[in-house]
C-alpha cells in the first residue's frame, strides 16, 4: 500500500454487476471513453431475477449524458417511446384542490442585478403581480401542452428553460446494451452465487455464477439494484436509514392506456398515504402510487391507483419495497456502488437516473491509475454523499410544507423533524426570500422556489435591493414578461405535433 492508501495493480478488468438502467447506463458511459483502451469491461446480469422495471421520468442533465455518448435524439427517442418533460405538475401538495408546476427553467430574469423574484415578491405585497407561474415559460408551455426545443440564443425568452425525458426506462436499458456491446462491452447471462473476496485487502477478487463460471476482475461496479449484492452482502458496508425523513416504503406500478396526447409533463397528485404518478410516454401512461406501509396497506394501495388511472390498466399492479437512505460508503474498497444499490431517495423528483449519471462521470473524474486509493475513494464518496443530501432536502420539503390535514400521515408528515440543512434554507426563504445556491449540482433557485411558492411558503419581506428600481417601472417590465411568455408559449407547436413530425414512435410499440 503507498501514502494514498493505494493497493493493487493497474485497472486491467472492470465487472459491472446487473443489467437494469443502472447496469447499461454505467456499461455505456464507461465503454464510450475506455473503448479505446486496453481495460476490459464485463457485465453481468439475470433475467431470471430482472430488474426493478420502474423509473419513466428524467431531468434535463440526461441529454448531457445522451450528448457524451453521442447518440442522436430523434432515433433514441423513437426507440425508448420517449415524449418530453418540461416540468413536474404537483396536484394537492400544499392544500387540497391546488396545482404547481415545478418548472425546467427559469421564472423571469434578474432587474438591476436583483432577482426576479424578489421583484415579484414587492409587487405581489403591493397587489401588483400575478401568480408567479405567469412569468415561466416552461410552465405556460406545459399548461398549454405545448413544445418547442429551447432557443439558442441566450437573450431570447425562448432560451430560458430546459427540458428531460419521459421515456420506457426498459427500452433506454435496451438501448444502451447495444451502445456499450458495439464498443466491446462483454455480457454474460447468469446468477451470481458467490463472491471471491482477497483474504489480506478484503478487496473483491471474482464473482462466481451458478454455472461455476469465476469472472474476475480488478474494480467492480455493484448495479444488482436494492439487494447491493457486492457492496452490501459481500463487503458489508451499511446503509444510512432516511425513514424519518422520507417515510414512504412501497410503491404499487401499473401501466394504463393513454385516453388523450401526451401531457410535456409528468404529474405527482398526493394522496391519503403518499402520492401517485402520472408519466405520459408515446405508447402508453406509466402509474404508480408511492405510500408508506404504516398508513395503508397493498391491497388498499392497489385499489385507490386502479380507481384513478386515465385509462384502462394493462396490467396488474406490480409491488416494490424499499427503504429511503444511501450506503455508508457509495465506493469501499474497489466495488462502487451505482444506482439502487448505492441507495434509494423515492421518485418524487426523478432523481434516480440522475444520480446514475452524476456516478458515472465522477467515477470516469476519479478513475484509478492503479489499485483504489483511499484519497479517491474518500472525494468520490465525498461528491455522491452531498448530492444525495442535496436532493433529500428538496425532497422532504415537499413533505413538510403542507397544509393537508385531512389524513394521519399528512398531519404526522408536517409536524416530522426535517433535517437541519432543511430548516436553515427554510428560514432563510421565510424571512426575505434567500434562496441558498449551489455551485454545481441539485437543485437550483427556480426548483426551490416553485416549490416554496407552490406550496404557500412565503417570505415575510424581500431583499431591500429591489427598492433601488421604481415599483411602477418593475412592475411594467413584470407586465411585459407575462405577456411574452403568453405569446411565446402560444406559438409553439402542440407537444403531439412536435413529437409526430420528430419521433414518432406508432408502429414501434
Ligand atoms: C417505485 C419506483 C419508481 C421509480 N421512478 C423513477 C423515475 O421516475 N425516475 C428515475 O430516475 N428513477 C426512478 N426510480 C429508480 C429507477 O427505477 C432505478 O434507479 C433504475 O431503474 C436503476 O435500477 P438498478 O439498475 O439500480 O436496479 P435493477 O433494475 O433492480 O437492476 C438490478 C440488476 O442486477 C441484476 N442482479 C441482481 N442480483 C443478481 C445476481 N445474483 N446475479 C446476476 N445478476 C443479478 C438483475 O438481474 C438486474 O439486471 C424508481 C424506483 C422505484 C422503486
Amino acid at each position: 500500500m503507498d501514502e494514498n492508501g493505494r493497493t493493487g495493480e493497474a485497472i486491467r478488468r472492470i465487472v459491472i454487476v446487473g443489467g437494469g438502467t443502472a447496469g447499461w447506463m454505467t456499461a455505456a458511459g464507461l465503454s464510450a471513453v475506455l473503448g479505446g483502451t486496453r481495460i476490459a469491461i464485463d457485465l453481468v446480469e439475470s433475467a431470471e431475477i430482472g430488474t426493478v422495471g420502474v423509473g419513466e421520468a428524467t431531468v434535463p442533465h440526461i441529454r448531457n449524458f445522451n450528448a457524451k455518448l453521442g447518440l442522436d435524439e430523434a432515433d433514441f427517442m423513437r426507440k425508448t417511446q420517449a415524449t418530453y418533460k418540461l416540468g413536474i405538475e404537483f396536484r394537492d401538495w400544499g392544500r387540497k384542490g391546488e396545482s404547481y408546476i415545478h418548472p425546467f427553467g427559469a421564472f423571469g430574469q434578474p432587474l438591476g442585478g436583483v432577482a426576479f423574484h424578489q421583484h415579484w415578491l414587492r409587487a405581489r405585497q403591493r397587489g401588483e403581480a400575478d401568480s408567479i407561474e405567469a412569468y415561466s415559460l416552461p410552465i405556460i408551455a406545459a399548461r398549454l401542452k405545448k413544445f418547442a426545443p429551447p432557443a439558442t440564443d441566450p437573450r431570447s425568452l425562448g432560451s430560458t428553460f430546459s427540458y428531460a425525458y419521459q421515456f420506457d426506462a426498459a427500452l433506454y436499458a435496451q438501448y444502451l446494451r447495444a451502445y456499450a456491446e458495439a464498443r466491446g462491452v462483454r455480457r454474460t447471462e447468469g446468477k451470481i452465487q458467490d463472491v471471491s473476496l482477497d483474504g489480506e485487502t478484503g478487496f473483491v477478487q471474482a464473482v462466481i455464477l451458478e454455472s461455476g463460471q469465476r469472472i474476475e476482475g480488478d474494480l467492480f461496479i455493484d448495479c444488482s439494484g436494492f439487494r447491493g449484492l457486492l457492496i452490501e452482502q459481500a463487503l458489508k458496508t451499511g446503509y444510512e436509514d432516511w425513514t424519518h425523513w422520507l417515510p414512504c416504503d412501497r410503491a404499487a406500478a401499473v401501466p394504463c392506456d393513454s385516453v388523450e396526447p401526451p401531457t410535456p409533463y409528468t404529474r405527482a397528485t398526493s394522496d391519503d398515504a403518499g402520492w401517485r404518478w402520472r408519466i405520459p410516454l408515446q405508447h402508453r401512461v406509466g402509474n404508480g402510487y408511492v405510500y408508506c406501509s404504516h398508513y395503508i396497506s397493498d391491497d388498499e394501495a392497489a385499489r385507490v391507483l386502479l380507481a384513478k388511472l386515465d385509462g384502462k390498466a394493462q396490467a396488474d399492479p406490480r409491488f416494490l419495497r424499499f427503504t429511503t437512505g444511501r450506503r455508508k460508503k457509495q465506493w469501499n474498497r474497489n466495488v462502487v456502488a451505482i444506482g439502487l444499490a448505492s441507495g434509494f431517495l423515492e421518485p418524487l423528483e426523478s432523481t434516480s437516473i440522475h444520480l446514475i449519471q452524476l456516478a458515472v462521470s465522477t467515477l470516469l473524474e476519479l478513475f484509478p491509475e492503479r489499485g483504489c486509493a483511499t484519497a479517491d475513494q474518500d472525494e468520490y464518496n465525498r461528491v455522491m454523499d452531498l448530492e444525495f443530501e442535496r436532493i433529500r432536502d428538496f425532497l422532504v420539503l415537499h413533505y413538510h410544507a403542507t397544509q393537508r390535514d385531512d389524513s394521519a400521515f399528512w398531519r404526522d408528515k408536517a409536524a416530522a423533524p426535517i433535517p437541519d440543512s432543511l430548516a436553515y434554507k427554510m428560514a432563510l426563504f421565510r424571512d426575505r426570500g434567500v434562496v441558498v445556491k449551489y455551485r454545481d449540482g441539485f437543485f437550483l433557485e427556480p426548483s426551490w422556489l416553485a416549490v416554496y411558492l407552490g406550496q404557500n411558503i412565503l417570505p415575510r419581506g424581500y431583499d431591500p435591493m429591489a427598492d433601488a428600481i421604481d415599483p411602477a417601472e418593475a412592475a411594467r417590465k413584470l407586465a411585459e414578461l407575462k405577456a411574452a411568455v403568453q405569446s411565446t408559449a402560444e406559438a409553439m407547436p402542440d407537444h403531439q405535433a412536435f413529437l409526430e413530425r420528430f419521433c414518432d414512435a406508432r408502429g414501434a410499440a
